[in-house]
């Protein structure tokens, strides 16, 4: 069989020993040097130009079902749970603990849990929207393992390692938020986040006020591909009476973005983390959707607000 085996960044390092296993059973092996971000971003190209059997995608579980043979192998990382400790001065006023964490330590929430509900917590775990196919798993694009619980607990913790994941459900929440990092053995409250990231979604929408025209960007990745919601975007702000290109590409280079020159902002409509996670990456405000129709409607209000006082 003909396999194509790809792995995230972190995990790279192990591609040679997979690929001499597989080779090993008489398979032919061929190993993907394209950055993935999770299983949205498959290589489907590169599988199907090589005339792949399957596609063999390390790291994450199953994002969406696609049309090639691709086999998921989740990579699970056993983390030390001493950490949590520390976490329990910041959680003093806090009974119910609703706790989220990534695939990667999936299988060691029925641990977190017993830990809390030794130290007199009752711990609550939510489900997931869809993307995300565990109770307790949260992605950057599915925060609903925290979102679904967040009117029932006291507080969320986070076990897991960096802010990509639980920056999401951070912003989808409203409660105390501790992340509990075992690999920098940090642990933090994160919800000054919130007030952060709201001051830096509306400083875009006011810096793009005065755009004429905008980018739409379309990722072709099998998980981020949204071209009816770029093609609406698009129908939107035409009515508005400005203009707009759907840009497409597979990842998008920050450098080529800041050379379409003629573009006076970019909306997202691929992972939804590149808007609040890369918008310093270019020089013009790169918009989520809902930032777009804020900005839209922001401009409506001052056109009839103008209307109106010139009648006046
Ligand atoms: S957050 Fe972005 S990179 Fe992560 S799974 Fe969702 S779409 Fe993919």
């Amino acid at each position: 069989m003909r396999i194509l085996l790809q792995f995230p960044e972190g995990l790279k390092q192990k591609a040679l020993e997979h690929a001499s296993m597989l080779e090993a059973q008489g398979n032919e092996v061929f190993i993907s040097a394209s950055p993935t971000f999770g299983a949205c971003d498959l290589a489907l190209d590169e599988a199907k130009n090589i005339k792949a059997d399957k596609l063999v995608h390390f790291g994450h579980g199953e994002f969406h079902k696609v049309d090639f043979n691709v086999e998921y192998i989740p990579y699970e990382m056993t983390a030390k749970l001493d950490i949590l400790k520390d976490t329990l001065p910041l959680l003093e006023n806090y009974r119910k603990i609703g706790i989220v964490t990534t695939i990667q330590h999936i299988h060691q929430l029925g641990d977190l849990k017993r830990f809390y509900e030794s130290a007199g917590k009752e711990v609550l775990i939510g489900k997931p929207y869809g993307f995300a196919k565990e109770r307790g798993q949260i992605l950057g694009c599915d925060i609903g393992s925290a979102s679904t619980i967040d009117r029932e607990v006291d507080a969320f913790v986070y076990f897991g390692g960096g802010i990509f994941h639980p920056l999401g459900a951070v912003m989808a929440t409203t409660k105390p938020f501790v992340v509990a990092e075992p690999f920098t053995r940090k642990v933090e409250r994160m919800d000054s986040y919130r007030d952060r990231v709201r001051g830096q979604s509306r400083g875009k929408v006011l810096g793009s006020l005065n755009a004429k025209r905008f980018a739409i960007m379309a990722s072709t990745k099998n998980g981020q591909h949204n071209m009816e919601l770029a093609k609406l975007l698009k129908a939107k702000i035409e009515k508005a009476g400005l203009e707009a290109g759907i840009i497409v590409a597979n990842s998008f280079d920050f450098e080529s973005l800041d050379n379409m020159l003629e573009f006076d902002a970019f909306v997202n409509t691929a992972c939804p983390r590149i808007a609040v996670d890369d918008p310093k990456r270019i020089r013009k405000p790169l918009l989520s959707a809902n930032e777009l129709m804020e900005v839209l409607r922001l401009k409506a209000e001052t056109r009839a607000g103008g209307l109106h006082d010139s009648g006046r």
